[in-house]
């Protein structure tokens, strides 16, 4: 890909870059954990989606602005660089619209896509259960048929942000009698506020609320909220996780944006004696310009027809241990009451610290680069 980009590149980037000028909050909105935070954050969707910057790379339909991967990524870097707020639509936008570009019918798009863009209605991921994250195919959680659709029971736990999310979609197991235990599973789309749902929030380091588990007696869903065939849901979940762990998650622009602020703050509060610091400051730098030129790889190779693939394990234990080092690295500037803080590293520090563990924890990561890229023999499980 050149990276010296075209003018029709750069005149999308100047159009971004003049919206998001004009239209960014000054003042941060409130953490999107929180209920308040999340319907600040809920407007700001839809803000987003009244000028069709919300999902920019989905078809004009379905309210995007069909743009390329290129310009997905120029979109990004302008967005962080803005100082925009985090995305509360994130799971549906990344994780279950890909999903249903792949998979779904037409009506199926039609329904569930331009709410999901508009933030009217906001998705959580119901995949976790409590004895199965990393073996996620050992999961228990059942889905029964009954006349017109199927009957969800069971516990999904780890669910981000659904304390105050309206769906959800996960995999269930559909046929108990399957030969292996990825088989048999079906991947459905079902309405937190259902009769049978009830919603717990799990307590967080942080103290935020938005974070989740899930019971599940019962739960009725229509036919129609199935996505692709019974049965399938494994070879259909599997689909949409290079995206979550490669680009979508974590873009290069949000880092690039993070490492600038970072050097800004050592040229304003920085020690110049401190040179072990100083080259901490300077590494966050070339690992934010060494992220953006390995991703700007990855989506030369996707948008020649390739797949994100295995691949995307790099990415995600690079960034996770990125994040954590970045954060880290601001909060020893900032000194000790840094950590006690709110503000723009305390609270993002926090965070930082579950990254090697959601996606796919960075373990998981390690044997499929191990196995899958570097054709290494099988650990032991
Ligand atoms: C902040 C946060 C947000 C999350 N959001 C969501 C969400 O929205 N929806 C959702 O469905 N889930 C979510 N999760 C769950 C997340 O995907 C799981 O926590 C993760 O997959 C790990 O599963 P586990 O917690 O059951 O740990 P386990 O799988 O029990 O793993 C425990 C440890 O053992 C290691 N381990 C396990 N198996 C192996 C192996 N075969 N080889 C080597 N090491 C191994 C793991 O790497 C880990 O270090 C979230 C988690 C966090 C922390």
């Amino acid at each position: 890909m050149d990276l010296d980009h075209s003018p029709g590149v750069a005149a999308f980037r100047a159009e971004a870059r003049a919206w998001l000028h004009e239209h960014v909050p000054d003042v941060p909105l409130p953490s999107l954990e929180t209920q308040e935070g999340f319907a600040a954050h809920r407007e700001w969707e839809a803000q987003l989606h009244a000028a069709r910057w919300s999902a920019v790379s989905w078809p004009e339909e379905y309210g995007g602005r069909g743009a390329d991967i290129e310009r997905w990524l120029v979109f990004e870097e302008e967005y962080w660089a803005a100082g925009a707020p985090g995305r509360v639509s994130q799971n549906g936008i990344s994780l279950l619209a890909p999903t249903l570009f792949d998979h779904a019918t037409p009506g199926q798009r039609a329904r569930v896509l331009p709410s999901m863009a508009s933030g009217e209605v906001i998705w959580a991921q119901a995949w976790s259960e409590p004895e199965s994250g990393s073996d996620l195919a050992s999961l228990r959680s059942r889905a029964e048929r009954t006349e017109g659709g199927w009957l969800l029971s069971g516990q999904k736990t780890w669910s981000s942000r659904a304390a105050f999310a309206d769906r959800a979609f996960g995999i269930f197991r559909s046929d108990p009698g399957a030969a292996k235990p990825h088989q048999g599973l079906t991947y459905l789309m079902f309405d937190l506020r259902a009769p049978g749902v009830t919603v717990r929030p799990i307590g967080r380091l942080d103290g935020k609320p938005a974070f989740a588990e899930l019971f599940l007696d019962r739960v009725f869903v229509p036919d129609e909220d199935v996505i692709g065939e019974p049965g399938q849901g494994w070879r259909i979940a599997m689909s949409a996780t290079g995206n979550e762990r490669g680009l979508t998650l974590r873009s290069p622009g949000r880092f690039l944006a993070a490492a600038g602020r970072l050097a800004a703050l050592w040229r304003e509060q920085g020690d110049p004696a401190d040179t072990a610091l100083r080259d901490r400051v300077a590494d966050a730098v070339v690992g934010a310009r060494a992220y953006e030129l390995f991703t700007w790889a990855g989506a030369t190779r996707f948008a020649a027809g390739g797949e994100i693939g295995a691949e995307s394990s790099l990415n995600k234990v690079f960034w996770s241990q990125y994040d954590i080092a970045l954060h880290e690295t601001a909060l020893d500037l900032l000194g000790p009451d840094a950590e006690l803080a709110q503000g723009p590293w305390a609270e993002p520090w926090v965070f930082s610290l579950a990254g090697p563990i959601y996606a796919g924890t960075n373990e998981i990561q390690r044997d499929i680069i191990a196995e899958r890229l570097l054709g290494l023999p099988k650990g032991r499980r």
